[in-house]
């Protein structure tokens, strides 16, 4: 079989990939709904595939995987290695965690960090009230995350928060030391969303990036008697691009409360210091960033030898990549926790795809399905209408 043609168009926000073969068996691949403008850099990888073996998946990547980077420039080569494993499967007649293994279990848990709801304001009691819509939210899921601190930017509407220039929007780091009003804001946020929570659902935490190490410290061990499921890209985080092991390693080695970090980082290279000086305690790496499903595995294996959990990041990863969340994380190591529930949006992704669960989520749980490849599949007809101009041909 041989690889004849990688396309990419943007459906909604999301760039999807499709790779074509000889053999008329394709392979479809989702990125991040945050870089729809990622399209140029995705076909750029046309050149170094086509005429090789999408079965020999490895061999593919090795051809591209030098020619990628931390978020958001590993989203390609994530998505491109996606439609190879889903051609791999289809051409072996089976799902894709059993090329990557073969299945732990037939359910994963997953985590709410996209069921979402307006909020007012950014007080303990908006906090509150939001968590108990999300508590209310019919997947009954079993850990809800919430961003806080300055997390979302929310904290350029906090006067006197920190010791620094609020930024909004773009890129713009927002860091600095808090003020002591500033982390007693923070605290008081969880104390209510803990109260409404209590013990029947978990608390992770979006915390940065952008926190200095004593303060990290501060709110981490505050937060111990809450027992908060992880506190989330305190210091590094989303677009940063670089790790910091040593820095993280302080705060870590300091409490109790679970420190998690790793979405934005690129291969298994890039979480080798992080893990080897368990520098935190559960990492969250993006299967649409990290470089594809099989790199989340190894890195998930590599962990579990450290003591370290996996609690994959996956929000903006659209249904196909819940399909890649959910083929990869069948054939996780017990250290598994969840991973981060992604949903579609415009809501019409819900009428394009076919071959997923109805409803999806259960009591917090998705049942693996059996189809080959990784079992779900673009409606042409349903989904040419969204095609933007010049891409009518993608399903061709
Ligand atoms: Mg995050």
């Amino acid at each position: 079989m041989k690889i004849t043609d990688l396309r990419c168009t943007v459906l909604g926000q999301n760039p999807v990939v499709r790779i074509t073969t000889d053999e008329g068996i394709s392979g479809l691949g989702e990125v991040e709904s945050s870089k729809s403008y990622l399209k140029p850099h995705i076909l750029f990888y046309k050149q170094f595939i086509v005429g090789e073996d999408p079965t020999d998946v490895e061999r593919v990547m090795l051809k591209i995987r030098r020619l990628g980077s931390f978020k958001p420039w590993g989203s390609a080569v994530s998505a491109i290695e996606m439609a190879l494993w889903d051609i791999a499967g289809k051409a072996a007649g089976l799902p894709v965690y059993k090329l990557l293994g073969g299945k732990v279990r037939d359910r994963v848990r997953v985590y709410n960090g996209g069921v979402r709801f307006p909020m007012n304001g950014i007080s303990p009691e908006d906090y509150a009230e939001n968590m108990r819509k999300m508590k209310a939210a019919p997947e009954k899921f079993s850990i809800i995350k919430q961003g806080i601190a300055f997390h979302g930017g929310r904290i350029a509407t906090v006067p006197e928060f920190f010791y620094g220039d609020a930024q909004r929007g773009g890129f713009h780091p927002n860091r600095g030391p808090l003020t002591e009003r500033g982390l007693k804001h923070v605290i008081a946020c969880v104390e209510a969303m803990k109260d409404v929570l209590g013990d029947e659902v978990g608390l992770a935490l979006d915390c940065g990036p952008g926190w200095m190490v004593p303060d990290a410290i501060r709110l981490a061990k505050a937060l111990e008697p809450l027992s908060v499921m992880w506190l989330e890209d305190m210091l590094t985080g989303d677009y940063v691009p670089y790790v910091s092991p040593d820095v993280y390693r302080e705060v870590t080695r300091s409490t109790s409360t679970p420190i998690h970090t790793g979405e934005q980082i690129y291969l298994r290279q890039n979480f080798k210091d992080l893990i080897e000086q368990h520098a935190v305690n559960i990492i969250g790496p993006d299967p649409c960033d990290i470089g594809g499903i099989a790199e989340l595995k190894w890195v998930a294996e590599y962990a579990d030898l450290h003591g370290i959990l996996m609690a994959p990041h996956g929000v903006g990863d659209g249904l196909l990549g819940l399909a890649a969340l959910v083929q990869v994380s069948a054939t996780l190591p017990h250290n598994y926790i969840a991973f981060e529930y992604p949903v579609g949006r415009p809501d019409w992704w819900y009428d394009i795809v076919e071959g997923l669960p109805d409803p999806i989520v259960q009591d917090s749980f998705i049942g693996v399905w059996d189809k080959p490849g990784m079992g779900v599949e673009l409606n042409a007809e349903a989904a040419r209408q969204y095609l933007p101009e010049g891409d009518e041909d993608f399903f061709d």
